[in-house]
């Protein structure tokens, strides 16, 4: 059965922005949810279609009308879900693809239960390091931070009912077409290759569990 909400998660550089994008331009039938956050645009990107780029009070004030699905701080800045995305697509019959952190999947299965929620693993390490530096949108410092946050998205892997690993960008937007349309085999509590791949990223970030 197909679902409403579909979560994509992943550290930052690994690819989710790009693949969600590829989902929507493939289907009439889903659509992207743009988020709110109070960080500021980066070059080239738009309000409205990237993000609402908003102030902080403005932010507060959508929590505080219950406006927001979900939210979370992420890198010192707030992002959240408007509640009328998910209605809206419900109204016509889409599916939404969220673009958020682990926070806010965890806080969109317990508003939507029948959500799917999918983890985008990089194939390497020097990989999503190079994916990172290529977008040349962050300082050294931004990066750094990211990786940090990295670490604890990584460890959230097992919480997911799929994982993916967003080697050549076709073949993940085909295996992700199949799960969102009602395939796939689910991997909660994660595969040995997805345990194998998510501890080797975790030892490059330095921060291997025993
Ligand atoms: P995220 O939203 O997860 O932070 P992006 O979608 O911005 O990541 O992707 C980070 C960079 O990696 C971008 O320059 C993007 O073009 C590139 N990228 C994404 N997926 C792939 C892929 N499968 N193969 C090669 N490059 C990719
Ligand atoms: P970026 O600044 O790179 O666009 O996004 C930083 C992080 O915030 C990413 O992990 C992205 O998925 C997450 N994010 C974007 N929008 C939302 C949202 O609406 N809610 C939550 N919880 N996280 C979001």
């Amino acid at each position: 059965m197909r679902s409403t909400a579909v979560a994509i998660c992943a550290p930052s550089g690994v690819g989710k922005t790009t693949v969600a994008r590829r989902l929507v331009e493939a289907s009439v039938d889903v659509v992207f949810s743009v988020s709110a956050t109070t960080r500021p645009a980066r070059h080239g990107e738009l309000h409205g279609v990237d993000y609402f780029f908003v102030s902080r009070a403005e932010f507060e004030s959508m929590i505080e009308e219950s406006a927001l699905l979900e939210w979370a701080e992420v890198h010192g800045e707030l992002y959240g879900t408007p509640r009328a995305n998910l209605e809206e697509a419900q109204r016509n019959g889409k599916q939404l693809i969220l673009d958020i952190d682990v926070q806010g999947a965890r806080q969109l299965v317990e508003a939507v239960p029948d959500s799917v929620t999918i983890f985008l693993l990089p194939p390497s390490f020097d990989v999503l390091m190079g994916r990172l530096k290529a977008r040349k949108s962050e300082d050294d410092e931004r990066v750094r931070r990211r990786m940090l946050t990295a670490k604890s998205e990584l460890e959230a892997v097992g919480e997911f009912q799929y994982v993916v690993v967003n080697d050549r960008l076709d073949d993940t937007i085909e295996q992700v077409q199949t799960i969102i349309s009602g395939g796939g085999q689910r991997s909660e509590g994660g595969t040995p290759d997805v345990e194998r791949l998510s501890r080797g990223l975790l030892d490059a970030l330095g921060g291997a569990k025993a």
